[in-house]
């Protein structure tokens, strides 16, 4: 992509309105504008990224045998009277009237509507079990949206549903979904800590958020040191197997938000204790038969007898992602994206747009890059140098090629690495191999 053509509008002041580093990196990024309070337009810096991270969290899903589907955003109030959550849920629910005075709402989540599908097509043990999932827009009219994309009014969710035969067959399920956030937040390169959470009266202990530190997070968190440095969404693990003592292995740690904190608890730690503030970036739970006896998902068992499907269900916040990955990740510069989810790989600055020699090197390595299958954006404009380098900063990709008359006299380009810092002056061959390897 050329700089030149690409839509991309950057602003140098901070903007006002933005109260958290994420949200004002994001608007002066040109990666986000708001339509209205708590929605917001993603522009194409911004949407690559979150493509990028939908991406990943599919690829987690479908890892472990989650089938990927869509459900509309728009619902009919009846789905929900059937649940007896139309009432229960209060003023968070966009309530809307067709023409035709049906009431109809924008979903807040999906638990009714995969549940009625679900329950219509299931016959018996056989179509048990079953994990579905999308990624969608919700909508929950949220009393103080703030922090841009981190608490909007419309989001995007992953959201996924299991259904199951038994209770062990449903705790397979969850700890499978606890396996896959682990990986899922490891490759988006961040260190997400599963905290015991709200179940209600049956989710027993089977109900975790996971949540990253950061200074501007909304709840407050206590845990266990050891799990802040924990490595384990890089653990290998068959997720085909047993997946109990894993997971036991760092629930018996402490970890709580909030409410769920233990003042005892968290005395006995002593040292190893920390407190800290953290963003809620996914939750898992299990709740049994609360929808499915709702819906009437039962199916003839193996012997006969109706059962009743065990269900949980798991979210994943993909746009509060996009906020929650520059808290994590920033300097006074701007945003520095891992790479896995960095909207492109290299920026390549042309120091001196329209120097026959300068252009003439960057077209090369655009060419070079674009073979390679690397997604490379070209400072292309007739722009100073100082605005060229500051843009590149604040949008965060990872590698750097500068390239103005001394060096291409030289036979060299410059290459930074955002992350680090580093600078080196290589040969463009050199350069290749690196960003190719
Ligand atoms: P919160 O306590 O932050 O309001 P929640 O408990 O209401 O979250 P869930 O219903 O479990 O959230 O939704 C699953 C995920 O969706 C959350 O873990 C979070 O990452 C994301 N999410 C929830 N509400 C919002 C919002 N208003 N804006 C952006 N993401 C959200
Ligand atoms: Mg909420």
């Amino acid at each position: 992509m050329r700089l030149s053509r690409f839509f991309m509008p950057t602003i140098k002041e901070n903007p006002s309105e933005a109260q958290i580093v994420s949200h004002r990196l994001m608007l002066r990024a040109g990666m986000i504008r708001q339509s209205s309070a708590g929605i917001y337009s993603w522009l194409p810096l911004g949407f690559r990224v979150l493509q990028k991270i939908e991406q990943i969290v599919r690829q987690e899903q479908d890892a472990i045998g989650a089938q990927e589907m869509l459900m509309p955003t728009i619902q009919p109030a009846d789905l929900w009277r059937q649940s007896e959550r139309y009432d229960a849920y209060g003023p968070e629910m966009l309530r809307i009237t067709d023409r035709h005075d049906r009431d109809m709402l924008y979903g807040p989540t999906n638990e009714e509507q995969i549940t009625e599908i679900f329950a219509d097509a299931a016959k018996s043990y056989r179509d048990l079990p079953r994990m579905l999932y999308h990624i969608q827009w919700k909508f929950r009219d949220e009393v103080r949206p703030r922090f841009g994309v981190m608490r909007g009014r419309e989001f995007l969710m992953k959201d996924a549903y299991s259904f199951d035969l038994d209770f062990d067959a449903a705790r397979r399920s969850y700890n499978k979904q606890f396996v896959a956030y682990l990986k899922t937040f490891a490759r988006l390169g961040l260190t997400a800590i599963p905290m015991k959470a709200d179940s209600g009266p049956i989710g027993g202990d089977m109900s975790h958020e996971f949540v990253i530190l950061a200074e501007t997070g909304e709840s407050e968190v206590a845990c266990h040191r050891d799990l802040i440095a924990a490595d384990w969404g890089n653990a290998d693990i068959n997720t085909e197997g047993d997946l109990q003592p894993f997971i036991d292995s760092f629930t018996d740690k402490y970890a709580a938000t909030d409410d769920k904190r233990d003042p005892e608890a968290e005395k006995a730690l002593g040292d190893d204790l920390v407190v800290a503030r953290g963003i809620e970036v996914g939750h898992i739970f299990y709740f049994g038969t609360k929808y499915s006896k709702a819906f009437k998902a039962v199916v003839a068992g193996p012997d006969g007898s109706d059962v009743t499907a065990e269900m949980g269900s798991y979210g994943i916040g993909v746009s509060r992602l996009v906020g929650g990955i520059i808290e994590a990740s920033h300097d006074d510069a701007g945003i520095i994206w891992p790479e896995a989810v960095a909207p492109f790989k290299v920026g390549l600055i042309n120091l001196k747009t329209g120097d026959d020699a300068c252009d003439k090197a960057c077209e090369d390595i655009y060419r070079q890059l674009q073979d390679a299958g690397i997604e490379v954006l070209l400072d292309d404009r007739d722009a100073r140098a100082g605005a060229k380098f500051a843009d590149m900063d604040l949008i965060g990709l990872p590698w750097q090629v500068v390239i103005g008359p001394k060096a291409v006299a030289a036979g060299v380009v410059e290459l930074k690495n955002r992350a680090r810092g580093e600078r080196q002056e290589i040969s463009a061959d050199a350069a290749m191999a690196l960003l190719t390897a």
